[in-house]
């Protein structure tokens, strides 16, 4: 039967090679076996995609998705999905952004679209209201993302389309690209944006007026007033940080237990990076640019704003505002304290279509691998990578984006230009599996690091595990009707593995369903009351678990079919705390994450030995046609 409350009920298949397109329908069992997003993603394209194929070949699938609460009537569910198989890890890849796009696929006509093959020339696809039409895309091959969607709504005249593209990174197949939506909002991990350029697909533009069916419609409004009175009336501290702010107003808190990188993560909050510069690069340096705050289709947060810096060489006239982890990753990673340059190199990533977090976690490695004379000013074309000197971060995203001079090995991301550059700059190269490590230090919570080491996408900050429970965060009205402690000591890891499990499951519940992670963590957002009335479906906590617990073995049964093994996930040694910080709040700090991840996969049902999951396990989840 087909999807109908919550869905549209339809996906749409593009192939680019021969231009022909066709339409399936979403089934009902499909959907509440794995919900959206990257959930009905990973299990269509798994099915549909051969093993070992080269991820920036035309046999990778790319695809967009949204989920059920996606134009449901609710709030802050303004997140869409776009997924492959990652060019940075050779694995799965995912990565979410924001702003208007996804209701805007959704109200097109079709709940996913998935792409294979390669066109023969730059194209884009414009969906109308259920019709999709390839268009020559040559002329906008070169412009970034903000000029792209100005010129594909110029093309195609009355009607509001909202769009992702790529820009000139994705175009070179940069591994660290991003897709854009909304002139500068990120799709941002997992390089999917040089995906989308392997396969000549410029940008996807979707308008329509289709919605799909709610069940109860009065009770959803019931429970979005419910929740907008919460916010109102007892706002959360994570609700209230993101209200000042944005997310950079977490950056002196984040500062204060050391959760900021340092240095290319050798560096220390106190002797590096004191406390005199924290605010240079926190809200309270950049309020004083605000210029207009904005927020994502439906939310009432609004932690989104645009900035502009008026004079200097930094000038620049309308700047997204820099979220905390690419003002962590551009300034204390690299001891830069300018704040005007942090806008900047933020808005000429958007520009270029680049993942700040890779890239700055990419310059870091090269600014560590010129400070110890593995580079010379040869190999960087006479640019100085001292650390703090923020003309050359600047320098060097133009040229990764362009892939010139030195550019062009960078390009290819920390892991494999380390690789290149030899002469021990492996260990200056802080990935897991090819991903740069967000800006949250596993030495100050245990949990995140079992995340980046374990998560079939790996290094990523958009998933759930212990983390929140080890530093306060955690929201009692979601933890503790899962089970899951909402005080854990960090550093202790016995027992975490199971409520690893449990809470990376609920968290890929919340990302395949299209809610933002802001208002599923910090609102009280009655996800599973919004669900029932949304679906119709009878849902409770234990089936729930097991929904989220599919959906995550899936994307591993999607990596084992690649051949991945435990040891292809592994923290770097810097970022585990070996050799220990020397002064600051994670001074001494080593900590084990081969232990975190190894309990982790015992409790989703791994056999060690055998290398896969347990039979009993997957007939559990329902998966055994896969094993
Ligand atoms: S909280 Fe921020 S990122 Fe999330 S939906 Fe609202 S404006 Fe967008």
């Amino acid at each position: 039967m087909k999807a109908r409350y919550g869905y549209i009920g339809r996906m749409l298949f593009v192939n680019l090679s021969d231009g022909i397109t066709r339409t399936e329908d979403l089934s009902e069992d499909l959907a509440k076996a794995f919900i959206g997003g990257y959930g009905i993603g990973s299990r269509i394209i798994y099915s549909r995609m051969k093993a070992g194929v080269d991820p920036l070949g035309p046999e990778n699938i790319f695809a967009l998705g949204t989920g059920p609460l996606t134009l449901a009537g609710t709030l802050s569910t303004c997140r869409f999905t776009a997924m492959g198989k990652s060019p940075l890890t050779g694995y799965w890849g995912d990565a979410n952004s924001g702003g208007n796009f996804a209701i805007a696929l959704k109200a097109s006509g079709y709940d996913l679209v998935f792409f294979e093959g390669k066109a023969e020339h730059p194209v884009y696809l414009v969906i109308t209201n259920g019709k999709p039409e390839i268009k020559d895309a040559r002329n906008l091959w070169g412009l970034d993302p903000a000029r792209t969607e100005e010129m594909i709504r110029e093309e195609n005249p009355g009607w509001d389309y909202k769009i992702v593209s790529i820009g000139i990174a994705g175009e070179k197949r940069v591994r660290l690209a991003a897709v854009i939506n909304d002139k500068g909002r990120a799709a941002a991990r997992s390089g999917l944006g040089a995906v989308m350029g392997s396969k000549n697909l410029k940008a996807v533009a979707c308008y329509g007026y289709q919605r799909p069916g709610i069940f109860d419609k009065e009770r959803v409004k019931r429970l979005v007033a419910s929740i907008t009175s919460d916010m109102q009336n007892t706002p959360g501290p994570m609700l209230g940080v993101l209200l000042h702010g944005g997310t950079a107003s977490a950056m002196t808190p984040h500062f204060l237990d050391h959760d900021v990188p340092i240095k290319n993560w050798a560096g220390n909050n106190v002797e590096d990076f004191p406390r005199e510069k924290w605010e240079k690069v926190g809200w309270e340096s950049l309020e004083k640019y605000a210029a207009e705050r904005y927020a994502c289709v439906d939310c009432q947060i609004a932690c989104g704003g645009w900035m502009r810096v008026d004079t200097g060489k930094y000038a620049v006239k309308r700047a997204h505002k820099p979220e905390y982890e690419s003002l962590a990753v551009f300034g204390p990673n690299l001891l830069n304290d300018n704040t005007e340059s942090l806008i900047y190199a933020n808005e000429l990533c958007n520009s270029y279509g680049l993942d700040t977090i890779g890239v700055g976690g990419t310059i870091a490695l090269a600014f560590d691998c010129y400070e110890s004379g593995i580079l010379t000013n040869k190999d960087t074309g006479g640019l100085e990578l001292k650390w703090g000197n923020a003309d050359a971060v600047i320098e060097l995203i133009h040229k990764i984006a362009r892939r010139e001079g030195i550019g062009d090995v960078l390009a290819e991301g920390a892991k494999i230009a380390a690789e290149k550059f030899g002469g021990g700059a492996e260990q200056l190269a802080i990935h897991v599996g090819g991903q740069l490590i967000p800006m949250h230090d596993p030495r100050r919570a245990a949990g995140w690091g079992a995340v980046y080491v374990s998560d079939p996408s790996p290094a990523t900050h958009t998933r759930g595990g212990t983390q929140f429970a080890e530093t306060g965060m955690a929201n009692p009205d979601i933890w503790e009707p899962l089970g899951v402690p909402i005080h854990m000591d960090k550093y202790n890891p016995e027992g975490k593995g199971k409520y690893q499990a449990i809470m990376s499951g609920w968290q890929h519940l919340m990302n395949c369903s299209g809610v933002c992670i802001f208002a599923a963590d910090g609102l009280n957002f009655r996800w599973i009351e919004l669900m029932e009335a949304i679906t119709g479906w009878d849902l409770n906590v234990e089936n729930l678990k097991r929904t989220g617990q599919r959906i995550g073995t899936m994307l591993h049964l999607f990596n084992l079919r690649e051949g991945f093994k435990l040891s292809d996930f592994t923290m770097p040694e810097r970022a585990r705390g070996n050799p220990p910080l020397t002064a600051g709040p994670i001074k001494g700090v080593t900590l084990d994450f081969e232990d975190l991840k190894r309990q982790y996969f015992e409790a989703m049902g791994f056999d060690f030995a055998a290398g896969k999951f347990r039979k009993e396990r997957l007939e559990a989840l329902g998966l055994q046609d896969i094993a």
